[in-house]
């Protein structure tokens, strides 16, 4: 059977990274057994739920490369549909209408509690006669609408964690109608995921608690059940729940600190998934072929930042220059910067360099903000051991004299820059660092780039001069 899997994230927040995984690992059944990835948004809670939400989730999901088959199912547009499933289940007497009014409930909770008796609910409502019943709809009595628990127990095999069984003789006839007539989400997520045709339902450990009482209301109903798989938790290095307090956290954070999307789609695979073999970078088709739930751990994944960015150093430094050059280009279109037709050569070879100097993208964004801005600040330390000595503005000066009586033309050969350098460095009798960690400063703001003779070539004449020129003004101000 083609498996039919969902996502189904309530929009109350961003995409959390564990969420993401479970929308991959869905994504990844369904792809590689041609089955259907469907998405369904869960806004019921109209409270929290809120259209930025649902914005950034989808554009986590876009990001990532997981696109869904089908339209988008909005679960707060189904109401009618839940409401005539459950008035279904009051017909077939499965469930019952609960008058009792939270203040009556809640005493009778609180002397369960002093009396150390069973806190279940009593099931007073069960007991209402027909008659009862019409007299109190007539009165416009508020109920809700409660689910009548038959069975002792209830068990199921789940696809990760085995064989699972419920005691339910302690469990209450759980509400599944409040009394404001909208569904509770057991009951909205089995009309849902019947009526959408899930036979596989793949999510996070936190739904463990829910899966028996959905079962219930599946067999009830008469309905197929579908296979159930429980994914472990997410936790920080320090084995808590992965948080807030352990960092970035969501999708968006990720994509904003830089790192690429077939990155954190390739690690948040290896959460939880073991690949069989050793070799951890995998295109997205070879994990689609390896792809097997039952090489799902039932124990907790740790969430490690450090491999995640070494895996995006990875993915970084074997991109196809076709690709870099589509963030690049898209990077300089949203910053509006442009290339004159005579940079584009220069420009690509630095692209080369940088590359394998950016362990993100952000580093990447960062160097090419070098090429078209000159330094807008001076790296602090650098100043005070570059800049902040004597005769540095002189010399820059001079530097710049001996530059600017060179044709363009000496500007396209590095060695020859090197080699001049060199040579004016000894003229002055300095060692050639004296020169170059100056300059590196003035040019690019940092005391770090890639090779500054290369950064000369690809900067060219004019910019090379006007940057010289600004330092040198800074330095007489200092
Ligand atoms: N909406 C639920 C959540 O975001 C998921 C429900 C489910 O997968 O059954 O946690």
């Amino acid at each position: 059977m083609k498996p039919i899997v969902r996502f189904a994230p309530s929009p109350t927040g961003f995409l959390h990274v564990g969420g993401a995984r479970t929308a991959i690992f869905n994504w990844l059944i369904a792809r590689k057994l041609h089955g259907k990835f469907l998405l369904r948004i869960e806004d019921t809670d109209r409270q929290r739920s809120t259209e930025e939400s649902i914005r950034q989730i989808l554009e986590g999901l876009n990001w990532l490369g997981l696109n869904w088959d089908d339209d988008i199912v909005f679960q707060s547009a189904r109401n009618d549909r839940h409401k005539e499933v459950v008035e279904d289940l009051l017909a077939n007497d499965h469930a019952y209408r609960c008058f009792c009014t939270p203040e009556e409930l809640e005493s009778k909770r609180l002397y369960a509690e002093q009396h150390k008796i069973n806190k279940r609910y009593d099931g007073t409502c069960r007991k209402l006669s027909r008659e009862q019943i019409s007299e109190f709809l007539e009165r416009k009595m508020p109920f809700s609408v409660r689910f009548k628990i038959e069975e002792q127990k209830t068990e199921f095999t789940d696809l990760i964690h085995g064989r699972h069984q419920t005691d339910l003789t302690d469990m209450d006839d759980f509400i599944i109608q409040r009394s404001d007539g909208t569904p509770v989400y057991q009951m909205a997520v089995v009309v849902d995921d019947h009526d959408m045709g899930v036979n596989l339902v793949l999510r996070g450990d936190d739904h463990l608690s829910n899966t028996p009482k959905q079962i219930l209301l599946y067999k009830a109903l008469g309905w197929s059940i579908p296979q159930f798989g429980h994914l472990p938790l997410i936790l920080g290095k320090d084995k808590t729940r992965l948080s807030k307090r352990h960092g970035a956290t969501s999708v968006q954070e990720f994509r904003n600190n830089g790192i690429l999307p077939e990155a954190l789609f390739n690690f948040l695979c290896l959460l939880g998934w073991n690949p069989g073999q050793e070799q951890e970078k995998m295109s997205r088709e070879e994990i689609i072929d390896l792809f097997e739930v039952n090489r799902i751990n039932h124990t907790p994944a740790v969430f490690d930042e450090q491999k995640l960015a070494w895996l995006n150093s990875r993915y970084m430094v074997e991109m196809p220059f076709d690709q870099l050059l589509f963030h690049a280009e898209k990077w300089c279109k949203d910053n509006q910067y442009s290339l004159r037709p005579d940079e584009e050569e220069r420009f690509m070879f630095y692209l080369k360099i940088i590359q394998v100097r950016s362990k993100t993208l952000t580093d990447l964004y960062d160097f090419l903000k070098i090429y078209f801005d000159s330094p807008q600040i001076y790296d602090e330390k650098g100043v005070q051991k570059y800049f902040k000595k004597e005769g540095v503005s002189e010399l820059l000066k001079k530097l710049r004299g001996t530059l600017s009586s060179l044709d363009d033309l000496h500007f396209d050969a590095i060695d020859k820059l090197d080699g001049l350098i060199r040579q004016f460095a000894a003229e002055h009798n300095l060692a050639a660092a004296k020169v170059i960690h100056p300059l590196r400063l003035a040019l690019t703001g940092r005391t770090e780039s890639p090779g500054i003779f290369e950064l000369m070539h690809i900067l060219h004449k004019d910019k090379v001069i006007s940057r010289i020129d600004s330092a040198v003004d800074y330095i007489n101000n200092l």
